[in-house]
């Protein structure tokens, strides 16, 4: 199938729900295909050659960062970068809001959860998250805005083992939003390319999609 195609057969399956486009394996060509079927936002896991495509790219595309975050590139994305997924310190958000501070704009951003039973998967724990949201430090930071969560579930073939996984952001998510940290948690970031359909029943609200797209 065609990523034209691939496009509208992903979009029927997902309800509401946000499609980011993740196209870190992707040239600019390919990327240009996916615009041209009407996608707009797209996903990269390295600022730098998220800069890249931004700039060689239509002007209306929204990047999103969805990769672990280096404190010393954020000035690279600073600019434009219009979500990042993977926040998983205070020291982090510090450079973040100096940055967009800088650039006298706001950057919205969400937690990255740790939901897998792997190491390899980035992320803090809800304990981790809230002490940041208390802290002194966070409470002072003005050009950052809070959106919601970001989780990647295991990569296994036991669907219990990722609905459970889900349905705990979820409630992670749910419990954040009722909290009194923020006034516009709205972003539930959970489903990549073999899970989507299990986090969207779980109730995610944007799902980040690399190679059911480009396929
Ligand atoms: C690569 C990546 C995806 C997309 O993975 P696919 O399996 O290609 O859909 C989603 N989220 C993150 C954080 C990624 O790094």
């Amino acid at each position: 199938m065609s990523i034209a195609e691939n496009l509208e057969k992903i979009k029927s399956e997902l309800k509401n729900a946000t499609l980011v486009a993740v196209s870190k394996y992707q040239t600019e060509a390919q990327i240009l295909k996916a615009y041209n079927a009407g996608q707009r936002i797209f996903g990269e896991s390295k600022i730098q050659a998220m800069s890249q495509k931004y700039n060689a790219l239509p002007k209306d595309i929204q990047w999103h960062m969805i990769g672990h975050t280096q404190t010393n590139k954020v000035k690279y994305m600073a600019d434009y970068v219009s979500l990042i997924h993977s926040v998983d310190s205070l020291r982090l958000l510090v450079e973040i809001d100096k940055q967009a501070q800088k650039h006298e704009r706001i950057i919205d951003f969400l937690f990255q959860i740790r939901i897998a039973q792997e190491d390899t998967k980035h992320g803090i724990s809800e304990v981790q998250m809230n002490e940041i949201l208390t802290s002194e430090i966070y409470l002072s930071l003005k050009n950052i805005r809070l959106r919601g969560v970001m989780g990647m579930a295991t990569n296994t073939s036991n669907i219990e083992q990722i609905q459970s996984e889900f349905t705990q952001l979820k409630s992670v998510f749910d419990r954040l939003k009722k909290s009194a940290h923020s006034n516009q948690i709205d972003i539930l970031s959970m489903g990549m390319s073999g899970d989507y359909p299990l986090a969207i029943s779980a109730g995610s609200t944007m799902v980040r999609i690399g190679s059911a797209v480009f396929q």
